[in-house]
């Protein structure tokens, strides 16, 4: 979607208000994201001072005092996110992955709101980063918000920095290990639903390659200086194809992907390189249903599903194939399903 369309959505938008109350919420968003910056790449990028940073925690990471989402909106734009339900209008839903905004005030909000828990609690907060954004989304190499967070988070007195989380799919993570590893509590939890590459760019073709995504792991597993507390997850979440033979299967595997795929044992690669994590996290694609801002997948990733329907009805076959050969090659990691997996801990 070019500026000008964009431009001409919101203002549509903006001319819907009849009274309801989402409509008004609309209006208010509207309002608040009008300032548009610049375009970065393919995305319209707006600034807005965030009247919060920290957020109760609820749901699927309840365990969490906070969530942290120095953005609103995210680049990768992946086709089974569920937080396209929380975009500010319908407009900007549907051109999920095209616009961002920036919390401008993040870093100076979260130290007050830091000074404020602690002001009523004797112990510090734990906080997920992030949940409805990607941290280390493309604009963080210039706005470096992220990076500011952490500094923010560290420059408190040691028993008062947070146990942190942080969920990305990004390379660019590694930017931040210099202040990652000097947290006392910390787990990294690196995205990478499938070890093939020709799925990951029908799912989410404008997120890092897999192959960067392996090799960051093992950056983070071993660069990692010998004081270092960074725990690491890899989040095979939603779990999507990953072909491999399973075993007392023959015959050539069918693989919609491409044809280049078939003779690769993507399962295996991908269990070798999972192998460096601590943890490992499973998750089934979520099929979606609910309301309008349930965590629903999307309908673009509910067609790519069909598409690898063969594969979808092997799913539990292939999990258990994977699992079992992340036992051979890393026999103290642990595997985790869903919720749990999310956990610090
Ligand atoms: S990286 Fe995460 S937040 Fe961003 S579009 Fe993909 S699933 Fe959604």
């Amino acid at each position: 979607m070019s500026k000008e369309q964009f431009e001409r959505y919101l203002t549509r938008a903006a001319q819907s208000v009849s009274g309801t109350e989402q409509d008004n919420q609309n209006a208010q968003t509207q309002a608040a994201v009008t300032r548009l910056r610049e375009q970065f790449g393919t995305a319209n990028v707006y600034g807005k001072p965030a009247r919060s940073i920290l957020n109760p925690a609820s749901g699927y990471i309840r365990a969490y005092d906070f969530t942290l989402n120095p953005y609103r909106g995210c680049q990768y734009g992946c086709s089974y996110c569920y937080a396209t339900a929380f975009s500010p209008n319908q407009a900007m839903r549907d051109d999920w992955g095209n616009w961002v905004i920036i919390k401008e005030n993040a870093a100076d909000l979260i130290a007050k709101e830091l000074d404020r828990w602690q002001s009523k609690h004797d112990r510090p907060p734990s906080i997920y980063m992030s949940t409805v954004t990607d941290p280390y989304q493309p604009i963080e190499c210039r706005e470096r918000l992220t990076r500011s967070l952490l500094e923010a988070m560290l420059a408190r007195p040691p028993e008062q920095q947070p146990t942190l989380v942080v969920q990305t799919r990004s390379p660019m993570v590694v930017r931040d290990l210099d202040l990652l590893h000097r947290f006392d509590r910390v787990r990294v939890n690196l995205s990478i639903p499938t070890g093939s590459d020709a799925v990951r760019r029908d799912f989410e073709p404008r997120s890092p390659s897999i192959a960067a995504r392996l090799q960051t792991l093992a950056k983070i597993r071993y660069t990692a200086p010998l004081e270092s507390r960074l725990r690491l997850s890899a989040t095979v979440t939603p779990f999507l194809p990953t072909f491999g033979s399973l075993p007392g299967a023959s015959g050539r595997r069918s693989n919609p992907a491409g044809s280049d795929d078939l003779d690769r044992d993507d399962l295996d690669r991908f269990a070798r390189a999972l192998a460096c994590a601590d943890r490992v996290v499973f998750q089934p694609f979520h099929r979606g249903g609910g309301g309008r801002l349930a965590a629903t997948t999307r309908e673009a990733a509910i067609a790519l599903r069909a598409k690898y329907a063969d594969w979808y009805d092997r799913e539990a076959d292939y999990g258990q194939c994977l699992r079992e050969k992340l036992k051979r090659y890393a026999p103290d990691i642990e595997i985790l399903d869903g919720a749990e997996g999310f956990g610090y801990a």
